[in-house]
């Protein structure tokens, strides 16, 4: 892990002294790196060109991270966005990112939200991502209200069910995504829900925290005969988001590389699809966690130390509101302690919040901590801050990023009483 490492025993993340910006903030607190994220981006992007994947456009998942000034870093590089409300609408325009460029998922869009996609431009959005013909008929109706015409994409139900955590999987017919093959292709015969609508594109997203690509393969195959099938000049093929990290050392010899993945996808586009057409749609992308997770880190302050007979607790300032994954999903996260020392004993590292899943590590060997020492959770750029809540009546924490010159800067001010109470 070179982005974060020790240096003179205290850790660096993105070349900076954690020691030092922990002093001078209130704990406990999210930390990005521009360096990270715009490399994250840019190597996601460049390794879509380098597989001759066709103008891939790369849509940010918002949900993943909605942070205002790290959406203006990946908007100046060229980012799209994909959206699931009109919150994340909101803040994707005002982050600098074009209607062009945005792709509106989500199986609840509401009236006002297609609505207020509908009038951000005279063409609207990039796309609707459709995801069920209730939905659809809806969309139609708002356009004509707003005498557009709204491009619209399905949302494909390829009916595959990938390696990850079942809350997290998305890609089966048991789960609430997705259109199946039938219907969509029954759909176009339908006037009803096109005489202000069009179809411009075909979608999948599987899941997320995907490590295992066997069954991204397999939803591509069927992405490209329904594609086929729906004869239309279609104008991308949307792909989905979902590559993984490695949070845990033991899946750092099944992570794909990003090069594999954008392999994996033209070769099996090319095979399945531009082999058997004239058409060149572009390759849509919607990355959040790839993106994002590595370029932030989550700093807390330990408390205090407590022992039930066998059991030891350091109770650190972060609780479950601020980081969710790990009471959600039993997620492991990495801990390292801001100065370097030697770990000598099985700990449980919990927050101050009411309910025993608040708890970032159980029994994980850590060092020896007191009151006042620093402690960093790491890889929460992404589902971190957007997941978190204002339970036990805490308010959100403190965002920062070292930007390009390595200088620290709020990026959101830690909620107050003022402002929470
Ligand atoms: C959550 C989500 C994404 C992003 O997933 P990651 O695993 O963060 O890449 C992309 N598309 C859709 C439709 C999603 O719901």
């Amino acid at each position: 892990m070179k982005h974060i490492d020790y240096k003179n025993k205290k850790l660096q993340f993105a070349s900076t002294d954690i020691q030092a910006i922990a002093q001078k903030h209130k704990t406990p607190f999210f930390l990005y790196s521009e360096e990270i994220l715009s490399k994250n981006y840019l190597d996601f992007y460049q390794a879509a060109f380098k597989a001759g994947l066709h103008a891939p456009l790369v849509c940010f998942a918002l949900k993943s991270n909605p942070n205002r000034e790290l959406l203006k870093i990946l908007a100046k590089l060229g980012s799209g966005a994909d959206i699931v409300s009109g919150g994340e609408l909101k803040r994707a325009l005002e982050a600098g990112i074009t209607p062009d460029k945005i792709v509106f998922s989500g199986v609840g869009k509401t009236e006002e939200e297609i609505l207020f996609a509908l009038k951000t431009s005279p063409q609207g959005i990039f796309s609707f991502n459709v995801e069920s013909l209730e939905e659809l008929e809806l969309i139609n109706l708002c356009a004509k209200k707003t005498k557009r015409t709204a491009r619209v994409c399905f949302r494909l139900n390829p009916e595959v069910q990938p390696k990850t955590h079942k809350h997290i999987s998305t890609g089966n017919k048991t789960h609430k995504f997705g259109i199946l093959q039938n219907e969509i292709l029954n759909s176009l015969k339908e006037k009803k829900y096109w005489t202000h609508s069009k179809l411009v594109g075909l979608s999948i997203h599987i899941g997320s925290q995907l490590l295992d690509l066997r069954a991204t393969k397999r939803a591509l195959i069927t992405l490209s005969e329904v594609a086929l099938k729906t004869n239309l000049p279609l104008e991308f093929l949307d792909v989905g988001g979902g590559l993984g990290v490695d949070y845990h050392p033991d899946e750092s010899p099944k992570l794909p590389h990003v090069n594999d993945y954008m392999e994996l996808i033209s070769s099996t586009l090319n095979k399945h699809f531009y082999s058997k057409t004239t058409l060149q749609p572009r390759v849509v992308f919607e990355p959040g966690r790839r993106i994002v997770a590595r370029a932030g880190i989550f700093v807390m302050k330990v408390l205090r130390n407590k022992v039930s007979e066998d059991n030891h607790f350091v109770i650190v300032d972060g609780g479950m509101n601020d980081f969710m994954r790990p009471s959600l999903y039993g997620a492991y996260h990495h801990l390292l302690p801001v100065r370097e020392s030697k770990a000598t004993k099985k700990c449980h590292v919990v927050g101050p919040i009411c309910e025993t899943t608040d708890c970032f590590a159980s029994g994980r060997l850590m060092p020896l901590l007191k009151s006042g020492d620093f402690l960093v959770l790491m890889d929460t750029g992404a589902y971190g801050f957007s997941m978190g809540s204002n339970y036990n009546l805490r308010g959100r924490p403190l965002e920062l990023l070292v930007d390009k010159k390595r200088k620290v800067k709020v990026v959101n001010k830690a909620q107050e009483y003022d402002v929470l109470l």
